[in-house]
């Protein structure tokens, strides 16, 4: 067992132990959000308990049991009642979803199977508030394996899965979440977690920063015991580093939002796998032939123009930026301005992060049956709300499809109001919640074990070499075969034959 003094060991596929060490890599925040947009700060829940990923269906969806779990006495099968789930009864569809789930989070899988023997969370106790679906299964599981104790909450009124948030609680877990909670029942339900006789967290996973929030509020007296906070959101890790800036972050905290690998999966690979998937629920559309113009040759635009060309659309770029421009020339796609190509094109896919790519003007000059959709941060990438006047008709034909009908009988096809269409109307790829959920794990493992002066009142990025860990742990997947640097090439480039292979400014 190791205490928090010791180094955590791990090691690599190669079966070459790397010791991590971690030097401060603290970070300004400087950047603009980059991730997916539904976080917001200024709520009195945060937006990101209000927002959510559209996840896989529910059995429980349909349920007519009115009755707030809150007012249920409800007992495991071992005959605890430390939980607050909307039927435990559901248990075993959950524990099935979770099965599934853990078909694509080898990397978890893989700590679990390393950590036996060795429990570098043990002693841990993690308060955590996330979104609580089959993935967040697996990782607090794999937690749990590792030796931590857990409490849970959602960080999302609307995300939980009910039947999985009923097997945690039923394998013991002390769950407090259920689909649809009122802002009284959420507070409730973190509260729960935290407010707890004869038990204390020393570590926080957070998801949105409510969860932080709370315990500053009520509770501060509890930082004296807690080790360090991670944090998963754009919105969490903000309000984290302006806390920072007033002087008043009073434990380390770890920003795994902008964790490379993570950050690869969350924009490029999560796009090119899920733009087909929004189009085609939505739509169902046939993209062979057809012509789509993508604003934005970011790590989003570059992935659903991949995927698009890969089906044999023919694609048109826009671009401000010179370098991303000759980057979507380099690969085979046509460069050009959105009003040279307007009145031609069957999509329009906006990606910049920016407002107002697509005017009114726009769309008043695009053809009859043009699909018009999001997967940038805003949604005022598209001036919808300029759509919004008296000549114009809306008809709601789906459930996140409007059409807009002009005066003249020309309609365009607009998904989810403009909002991102992956999250509103298609599921995130497991893998991709396998990359995050094994960041956490290892910035918890990272924060619990660091000696003392490691890390300072302040926010962290993961080390690159844990980033990297993250990246090595899924490549046995594919059967994929690392090289090994020699002595000599070692040498030669500088770097430990263990990594970091890269430098910390290394994106
Ligand atoms: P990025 O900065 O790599 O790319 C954005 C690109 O848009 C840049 O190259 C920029 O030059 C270009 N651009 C800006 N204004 C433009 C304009 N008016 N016309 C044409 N191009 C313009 O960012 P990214 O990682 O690709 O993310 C893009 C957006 O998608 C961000 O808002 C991000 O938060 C969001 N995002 C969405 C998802 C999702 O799942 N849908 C995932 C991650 C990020």
């Amino acid at each position: 067992m190791l205490s928090s003094k010791k180094k955590y060991i791990v090691s690599g596929d190669s079966g070459i132990k790397a010791q991590i060490q971690f030097a401060d890599q603290k970070q300004e925040f400087n950047k603009r959000p980059t991730k997916i947009g539904r976080r917001s700060l200024s709520r009195s829940i945060s937006q990101s308990s209000t927002d959510s990923y559209s996840s896989a269906a529910s059995y429980t969806d349909s349920s007519d049991d009115e009755t707030s779990p809150r007012d249920k006495q409800q007992k495991n099968s071992k005959g605890s009642s430390d939980f607050c789930v909307k039927n435990i009864k559901q248990a075993e569809f959950g524990r099935r979803e979770i099965e599934i789930a853990e078909q694509e989070m080898p990397a978890l899988m893989a700590l679990r199977k390393r950590a036996q023997g060795e429990k570098p969370l043990a002693g841990a106790k993690i308060v955590g508030c996330t979104h609580i679906t089959a993935q967040t299964a697996v990782l607090m599981e794999t937690l749990s394996a590792l030796g931590a104790q857990c409490r849970w909450a959602a960080c999302n009124i609307y995300s939980t899965l009910n039947e999985v948030a009923a097997a945690l609680a039923e394998s013991g877990f002390p769950v407090f979440a259920w689909k649809g909670e009122s802002e009284d029942d959420f507070w409730w339900c973190i509260d729960r977690c935290v407010n707890v006789e004869g038990w204390q967290p020393n570590m926080i996973l957070d998801d949105g920063g409510d969860l932080t929030h709370w315990i500053y509020k009520k509770y501060p007296n509890m930082f004296k015991k807690i080790k360090g906070i991670v944090e998963e959101s754009v919105t969490g890790v903000h309000r984290l580093y302006q806390l920072s800036k007033a002087g008043k972050l009073c434990v380390p905290a770890m920003n795994v939002n902008d964790s490379v690998t993570k950050q690869k999966f969350d924009n490029l690979y999560c796009c090119r796998e899920s733009i087909l998937d929004g189009l085609k629920r939505t739509t169902d559309m046939m993209f062979g032939g057809k012509q789509v113009v993508v604003c934005g040759y970011g790590e989003v635009g570059k992935g659903c123009c991949a995927a698009l060309k890969a089906m044999g659309s023919i694609v048109y770029v826009t671009e401000i930026d010179p370098i991303c421009a000759l980057q979507a020339c380099m690969d085979g796609f046509r460069l050009v301005k959105l009003n040279e190509v307007i009145r031609q094109v069957d999509i329009v896919i906006t990606c910049t992060g920016n407002k107002n790519v697509v005017t009114r003007e726009h769309l008043d000059r695009m053809k009859n049956s043009c699909i018009v959709c999001n997967m940038g941060h805003s949604n005022t990438e598209i001036d919808v709300a300029s759509l919004r006047t008296p000549e114009l008709t809306w008809e709601r034909v789906r459930s996140q499809v409007d059409h807009v009908i002009w005066p003249d009988g020309k309609r365009i096809v607009l998904l989810a109001e403009g909002r991102l269409l992956n999250l509103s109307c298609s599921t995130v790829p497991t893998f991709v919640l396998s990359i995050t959920a094994t960041t956490q794990a290892l910035a918890l493992i990272e924060l619990y074990n660091a000696p003392e002066g490691r890390y300072k009142q302040d926010v962290y990025l993961l080390p690159k070499k844990m980033d990297e860990y993250v990246a090595s742990l899924h490549l046995p997947t594919f059967d994929a075969h690392l090289t090994e640097l020699t002595d000599e090439q070692a040498k030669y480039l500088g770097l430990n034959k263990n990594g970091p292979f890269k430098p910390n400014y290394y994106r």
